[in-house]
């Protein structure tokens, strides 16, 4: 095993690409990620604030991971943290799906519709225009906000779904403002929500993922274990185009500590 794997104490997961590919499990991953959580812990990782953790362990489950809820963190999980830390007891206009409110109300945080402290803006695929103008609304009369990530698109097997990236494009068109921050990848809120939950050390995390862009760019700029496994998109070719050093490049995440 590399020296830098021997002190980290909680692995997280990206997902597509790394785990499985689509509906396909990625060879080994169920068992490697089972020699993870005996020696310390996994922590699926997601950006997608429009699925619930418990959507991503039924998928795990079928696919045959071990797993409960509080293994999966969501930027959802992230914003809510990041808002007890930061906003405590602030009153929350929250633009999301149902799942989303679902998550938020269960998290503790005071929402309203009316007079809000700060906005916070989570991947909606259910909202209408009313909706939408509420919130530029709120944002021109100088209510601040946040968003859960920032990808601009969401991949799907049939393409791509506008995400939260661009909604803050159109967000920024219509009032001129921009977030105060992005929680999710590769940004350092979601860093910082993770290591609080965890209770460790940068050092003591790695991050395991596909993608030079989000992934390792993740790691690097919060000074976690950066772990590349080359069974999805990104190469080493391309990270160090992007001038990044990974710590550690596996073929797949069943060699982790081969
Ligand atoms: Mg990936």
């Amino acid at each position: 095993m590399d020296e830098k794997l021997k002190n980290v104490k909680c692995f997280l997961l990206d997902m597509d690409g790394t785990v499985y590919l689509g509906d396909n499990l990625i060879d080994g991953a169920v068992d490697a990620v089972k020699r993870m959580n005996e020696r310390c812990r996994a922590l699926f990782l997601t950006n997608n604030s429009s699925a619930a953790p418990s959507d991503y362990v039924c998928k795990l489950r079928k696919m045959g991971f071990t797993v409960k809820d509080d293994d999966v963190f969501t930027s959802g999980n992230a914003t809510i943290e990041y808002l007890h830390a930061h906003y405590p007891r602030k009153r929350v206009f929250l633009f999301g799906n149902d799942k989303l409110f679902a998550q938020f109300k269960a998290g503790g945080i005071n929402l309203t519709e009316e007079d809000p402290d700060l906005a916070v803006v989570g991947f909606d695929t259910t909202f209408n225009y009313d909706r939408l103008t509420k919130l530029c609304d709120f944002i021109r009369e100088g209510v601040p906000y946040i968003t859960t990530h920032g990808d601009i698109n969401c991949p799907t097997a049939h393409g791509y779904k506008p995400d939260v990236g661009s909604f803050i494009a159109l967000i920024e068109k219509s009032t001129g403002v921009s977030p105060l921050l992005i929680c999710g990848k590769p940004f350092s809120p979601i860093a910082e929500s993770i290591q609080r939950v965890l209770g460790l050390n940068k050092h003591e995390i790695a991050m395991v993922g596909d993608r030079i862009s989000t992934d390792m760019q993740f790691a690097i700029n919060n000074g976690f274990v950066s772990v590349l496994v080359l069974t999805g998109e990104g190469t080493v070719e391309e990270a160090e185009k992007a001038g990044q050093k990974i710590d550690v490049v596996l073929k797949s995440i069943a060699d982790w500590d081969k």
